[in-house]
């Protein structure tokens, strides 16, 4: 990608997206093409057609997506599978029609069977059932995987399809009760200990175990990734090590500087029991995360409290 490119990022402020924007314009590339939800409603075949028709992108970065936590998957299975397939399949559809010449798509590790080995290895993709707690967006997400690779084969279409573990970072969903773990606890623990709160809940038995990337470091892969690299394949995105939910809190409270007690409420649900993804394909392609786990915390806090509606 040269700087001169034109460079559509859907999703652009959400966590992925806004990092990719941060990502691109830091390499000098501004010819960005943005769109606000009110401006183009990607769920709308006809509206992202005639975007397309008009903006004319040379790469596109698909971060658009309806998101959420393991409650909200739980009270809107209907909404996720039908908007995700809505918003990839016009995005994916519409970049071929005008020409694009490379689409970077973003699949998640939610997509792998729930009993795959871990750490994932791309391949177990489709060896069996995604964990139902979120089994919706896992086949939308899978049926963006497999269009992208079937217009490879059918038209030479050329995309990059990564597959991405948890990520975090600025501009993350941090006051939303049905959002991701890290920033809900982030924030609980923020609020407990401005509050002069005793005590801090944290879902489930704290065992469960997860990996975690900062957002900006999963952007830096993506671009990497853009540039160099041209299969087929999937390709995990993640760090290659994973923590248990109680390292995750108890690193938290550390960073927070939240003095109080852990409270572990078990009538909420764990979810799978571990996810983490096999790394070693994206290693042999040359990258590797920068930040450390504590390193990231600290520089999302930061950020978080020093944040503009803060
Ligand atoms: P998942 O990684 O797709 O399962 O999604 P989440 O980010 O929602 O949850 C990850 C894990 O964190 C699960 O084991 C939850 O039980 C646990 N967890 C602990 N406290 C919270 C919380 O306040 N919110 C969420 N969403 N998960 C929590």
């Amino acid at each position: 990608m040269d700087k001169n490119a034109r460079i559509f990022v859907a999703g652009h402020r959400g966590l992925v997206g806004s990092a990719l924007v941060r990502a691109l314009h830091a390499r000098g590339c501004n010819r960005l093409i943005l769109r606000t939800r009110e401006e183009l409603d990607l769920r709308d075949e006809g509206a992202v057609s005639a975007f397309y028709a008009e903006a004319r992108p040379d790469y596109v970065f698909d971060a658009a997506a309806r998101a959420g936590g393991i409650l909200a998957h739980r009270r809107y299975p209907a909404d996720f599978l039908l908007d995700n397939l809505r918003i990839q399949n016009n995005l994916i559809r519409g970049a071929v029609a005008a020409g694009v010449r490379k689409y970077l798509f973003i699949g998640s590790a939610a997509a792998y069977p729930h009993d795959a080995r871990q750490p994932l290895r791309e391949d177990s993709l489709m060896t069996g059932p995604p964990e139902s707690s979120h089994e919706s967006y896992a086949i939308a997400k899978i049926a963006g995987i497999r269009l992208c690779q079937a217009f490879r084969r059918q038209a030479g279409w050329c995309s990059v399809v990564l597959m991405p573990t948890n990520l975090y970072g600025p501009r993350d969903g941090f006051g939303d009760e049905d959002g991701h773990v890290l920033p809900t606890l982030m924030r609980r623990f923020h609020d407990a200990r401005i509050g002069g709160g005793s005590r801090v809940t944290v879902w489930g038995s704290g065992s469960p175990r997860r990996e975690f990337l900062h957002v900006d470091d999963f952007a830096d892969a993506a671009l990497f990734l853009m540039d160099g690299y041209d299969g087929a394949d999937i390709v995990n995105v993640g760090v290659g090590e994973d923590v248990s939910i109680a390292e995750l809190a108890g690193l938290l409270r550390e960073v927070v500087g939240f003095e109080g007690d852990i409270n572990f409420d078990r009538s909420k649900p764990d979810g799978a029991p571990r996810r983490l993804l096999d790394v070693s394909r994206l290693h042999s392609l040359g990258w590797r995360h920068r930040r450390t786990l504590e390193e990231g915390l600290r520089e999302t806090y930061r950020w978080f409290t020093t944040r503009p509606d803060a």
